[in-house]
């Protein structure tokens, strides 16, 4: 019968429902965005709106702000309007916060179904509000603060504890008939969180915010996000994603992109394919990977750039790329689309491969290409 195929193409996209987050839609075919959250005192509009403008830059489409006091709370109505992108409110414990947020004109508000006492009772007003005003409610259950039945019933906050506080919490808002809800059931173990996911994405059609939660510190969060939203988005599970990381959220939404860019579901940026180096290498690959990234950072153009440290797949991989040096006898023959245009010494190969690159980032501006 052969040999079993192989996939070649991530899972189909889940179906789900769209929502509208402000400017931008989460879930159905809309592409998966990025989201952040910010570390300011909501309340210093100032350092807020100023870290979110810096979130902006790098590529946050969404953020999150939290609101555990009345003066954040106050902040919100300056802060959803002068924010460059949607506003998310993050609302614990305190009920009131959430009209409040809904009232300020956030895009959405994250409720946490495991600590929000009394919010059973008052699900039938916020869902009025949010109605009224188009608001989507994230239902954001959090493995640390699993409501205290379930866990009670579960004995730890299991995938099976995790889906059913949401599903609960998603029916206490459709009773009242509203369904302008994404999800997110997060838990700092990436194999817990997956099966979390893949058990909530069969159950139903709301779309999903994905998110390993306190995923430690840069290296090690990273590794974990990338690990677990790897695989359930190669499974078509997820909408939009929040890596969290002990590090400036700038970081989180630099990998949320990689992450996305990796797995093809956002046109790559800069890609910069260098090699690990060998004994064999005849240039200082490190350096000079370093060097080209650091010249092109900031060029916002799809762009594959190959840096080889020798001749035995150098050419190869730099033939692949839309530019690239293999490096060899302290010369680098450098290509562009597959073309060796020139050799140059060592000492050029960065600056040629910086103004080659800029070449056909013009190219591509004339041509129209979006960034
Ligand atoms: Fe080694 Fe050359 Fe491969 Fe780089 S391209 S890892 S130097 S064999």
């Amino acid at each position: 019968l052969g040999m079993p195929s192989v996939p070649v193409k991530l899972a189909e996209r889940r179906a789900s429902r769209q929502i509208q987050v402000g400017s931008v839609a989460v879930g159905g075919d809309a592409p998966v965005s990025v989201q952040s959250m910010t570390t300011t005192r909501t309340s210093d509009i100032g350092a807020t709106l100023q870290q979110i403008a810096e979130l902006t830059a790098s590529g946050c489409q969404i953020v999150r702000v939290a609101v555990p006091t009345q003066d954040d709370a106050d902040a919100l109505k300056v802060i959803a309007r002068k924010s460059q992108i949607p506003v998310i409110a993050d609302i614990h414990f305190q009920p009131k916060y959430v009209f409040a947020a809904i009232d300020a004109g956030c895009a959405a508000v994250r409720v946490n179904p495991g600590n929000i006492k009394k919010f059973d009772d008052q699900v039938k007003e916020i869902a009025r509000a949010a109605s009224q005003t188009g608001t989507p409610i994230r239902i954001g259950v959090n493995a640390g603060s699993l409501d205290k039945r379930l866990l009670a019933k579960y004995g730890k906050a299991t995938p099976e504890a995790l889906v059913e506080s949401a599903l609960w919490e998603c029916s206490l808002f459709e009773e009242h008939g509203f369904r302008d809800i994404k999800i997110s059931v997060k838990h700092n173990d990436p194999v817990v969180m997956v099966n979390a996911y893949r058990q909530l994405a069969a159950q139903c059609d709301y779309p999903l915010h994905l998110g390993v939660t306190e995923a430690g510190p840069a290296f090690q969060g990273t590794i974990k996000s990338a690990v677990a939203f790897g695989a359930l988005l190669s499974e078509g599970i997820g909408d939009t994603i929040r890596v969290s990381l002990s590090a400036p959220p700038v970081e989180e939404v630099k990998v949320g992109a990689q992450i996305l860019e990796s797995l093809g579901l956002r046109e790559r940026g800069l890609e910069i394919v260098s090699c690990p180096s060998c004994g064999r290498a005849q240039v200082d690959v490190y350096k000079l990977a370093e060097e080209v990234t650091a010249g092109l950072t900031g060029m916002d153009v799809p762009l594959r750039v190959a840096v080889m440290g020798c001749v035995v797949n150098g050419p190869g991989e730099a033939r692949e790329a839309d530019l690239g040096v293999a490096s060899g006898n302290g010369k680098g023959q450098i290509f562009v689309k597959g073309e060796v245009i020139k050799t140059v010494p060592e000492s050029k190969i960065v600056e040629t491969l910086i103004d080659e690159a800029m070449k056909i980032a013009e190219q591509l501006e004339k041509e129209g290409t979006p960034s």
